[in-house]
C-alpha cells in the first residue's frame, strides 16, 4: 500500500530560538507538534527528526492525499503562536516523498523528502512533491544535463522571442528571448524542467552566454533588415556567483560586430534576496557596462520595493500569475494596481506579463502600466515568425534609431 513521508521545517526557528531563548524555542516546538498531531489520522505518525525538523508518515496515502494533508498542515500554521507575549507568525515548509514510487527504503525516502523540502522553499505554497528531474543527484537528471551541454555546444538550443508592447501607444518595445530545446529523443523539454537543473549543475552560465550571444546576433540581423528590436535575456542570478561570468559577458558584448543596443537582463526577484550584498555588487558591475536590468516575476519573492530602489534596475515585471488572475480576482487586480503606483513612485518602469485578453490589457491601461507581454499580444516565436508577425501590423513598430 502506498505511503507518504512528509518532512517539515519551521520558518525562522533559529532566529526565534536565538532571540527569545531556548525555553521559548522549546515552547514553540511543543505547540507546533500539537498542531501537527491535531490533524493526524489515526494510522499516521508524527515524529521530530531534530531541531525544528519534523516528519509525518501518512499511511495509506497517494500523491493527492499527501498533497491535501500538506496543504492542511500548512494552513494550520497560518495563525500566529502566542509566545513570550509576542504573536509570532511561523509558517512551515513541507517536502513529500512517496513509497514505493520515490524510494524503497527509509533513508532513501528521507533523502528524497529532503530534496522536495528544498524545492518547497522556493514555492509560494511552501510544499512540493519529490521530482527526480529536479534532484541534483538523480541519474536521470545527470543524463539530461549531459544532453543539454551537447545541445548548447552544437547550437541546438535556440531562442524564441516574445514581443512586448507599450500599453498606452501599442508600439512594439522589444522582445524577451526564451530558451527552446528540442531533445533528440524526448522532444520538446519545457524550460521550467531544465533551467532549474542547469542552475544546480554549473550549466546555467554556458546557457546564459549562449542565449545572450544568439540574441545579440539576432538583434544585429534584424537591424540589418531595418528593424530595431531590443532583446531582453533571462539571467539566472545563481549563475552570477561565478565571478568569471561578468568578464565573459563583457567580452561577449565587446565582440559584437556592430553595436546592436545593449541587451536588457531579466533577473528573477526570488533569487535576489539570497545574497543581497553580492546582488548589489554584481548588478552594479552590469549596470556600469551599460546594461539595463529588470526584476522578473515581481510579487513572488519577498523583496520590498524600498530594497529594490537601492539596486540599479530600471523596471519590474509583475509576475504573470497576477495579470492572468486580475480580470476575475479583485485581490490580484489590487496588487497589480498598487505595485504599478509604488514602482512609478520609485521611478521604475512596469511591465505586465501573462496578458491573455483585451480585458486584461484595458485594465492595465487604466492602471497606468507601461508595457505588456502575453499570449494576447503574441506567443514566443522563432525569429523569422516574429518578423512576419511584425509585418502583419497588428501592433506599431518604431523606426531604427
Ligand atoms: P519567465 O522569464 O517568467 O518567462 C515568461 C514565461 O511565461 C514563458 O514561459 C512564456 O512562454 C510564458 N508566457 C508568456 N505569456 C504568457 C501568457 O499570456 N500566459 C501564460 N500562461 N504564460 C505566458 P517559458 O518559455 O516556458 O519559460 C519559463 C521560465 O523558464 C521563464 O519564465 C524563465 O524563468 C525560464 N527561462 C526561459 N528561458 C530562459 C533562459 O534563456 N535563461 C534562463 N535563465 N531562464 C529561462
Ligand atoms: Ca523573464
Ligand atoms: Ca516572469
Amino acid at each position: 500500500m502506498t505511503t507518504a513521508l512528509l518532512v517539515l521545517d519551521l520558518d525562522h526557528f533559529r532566529e526565534i530560538n536565538d532571540t527569545l531563548g531556548h525555553d521559548h524555542g522549546d515552547d514553540l516546538l511543543r505547540r507546533a507538534t500539537g498542531r501537527l498531531h491535531a490533524l493526524r489520522r489515526r494510522s499516521d505518525m508524527v515524529t521530530r527528526l531534530g531541531s525544528d525538523d519534523f516528519a509525518v508518515l501518512l499511511f495509506p496515502a497517494d500523491a493527492a492525499v499527501a498533497d491535501d494533508m500538506a496543504r492542511r498542515l500548512g494552513d494550520a500554521f497560518l495563525s500566529p503562536f502566542e509566545i513570550a507575549g509576542f504573536s509570532l507568525e511561523v509558517g512551515i515548509k513541507i517536502g513529500i516523498a512517496l513509497f514505493p514510487e520515490h524510494g524503497q527504503s527509509v533513508p532513501q525516502l528521507l533523502q528524497h523528502a529532503d530534496v522536495a523540502l528544498s524545492l518547497a522553499k522556493q514555492t509560494v505554497e511552501g510544499r512540493a512533491i519529490y521530482d527526480a528531474l529536479r534532484d541534483p543527484s538523480s541519474a536521470h537528471r545527470l543524463a539530461l544535463m549531459a544532453d543539454l551541454r551537447a545541445a548548447i555546444n552544437q547550437d541546438r538550443v535556440i531562442a524564441h522571442f516574445q514581443p512586448k508592447v507599450s500599453v498606452p501607444t501599442g508600439e512594439i518595445t522589444g522582445v524577451e528571448a526564451l530558451v527552446r530545446w528540442s531533445h533528440t529523443e524526448r522532444g520538446f523539454v519545457p524550460p521550467d524542467e531544465f533551467v532549474f537543473v542547469a542552475e544546480k549543475t554549473g550549466l546555467i552560465n554556458p546557457l546564459t552566454l549562449h542565449m545572450l550571444d544568439r540574441s545579440m546576433a539576432q538583434c544585429y540581423d534584424w537591424r540589418l533588415r531595418g528593424l530595431n528590436i531590443p532583446v531582453a535575456v533571462n539571467l539566472s542570478f545563481r549563475g552570477l556567483l561565478d565571478q568569471s561570468l561578468i568578464d565573459k559577458i563583457r567580452n561577449l558584448l565587446a565582440g559584437q560586430a556592430m553595436e546592436p543596443g545593449m541587451p536588457e537582463l531579466e533577473i528573477t526577484e526570488s533569487t535576489l534576496m539570497e545574497d543581497p550584498v553580492r546582488t548589489l555588487d554584481v548588478l552594479t558591475a552590469l549596470s556600469d557596462m551599460g546594461i539595463r536590468m529588470c526584476i522578473d516575476d515581481f510579487g513572488t519573492g519577498y523583496s520590498s520595493l524600498a530594497y529594490l530602489r537601492k539596486l540599479p534596475v530600471s523596471a519590474i515585471k509583475i509576475d504573470r500569475s497576477f495579470a492572468i488572475d486580475m480580470t476575475h480576482n479583485d485581490d490580484s487586480a489590487m496588487i497589480v494596481r498598487s505595485t504599478i503606483d509604488l514602482a512609478h513612485n520609485l521611478g521604475l518602469r512596469v511591465i505586465a506579463e501573462g496578458v491573455e485578453s483585451q480585458a486584461a490589457l484595458d485594465r492595465l491601461e487604466r492602471h497606468g502600466c507601461d508595457e505588456a507581454q502575453g499570449f494576447f499580444i503574441g506567443y514566443p516565436m522563432p525569429a523569422e515568425t516574429l518578423v512576419d508577425w511584425i509585418h502583419a501590423g497588428l501592433w506599431k513598430t518604431s523606426s531604427p534609431q
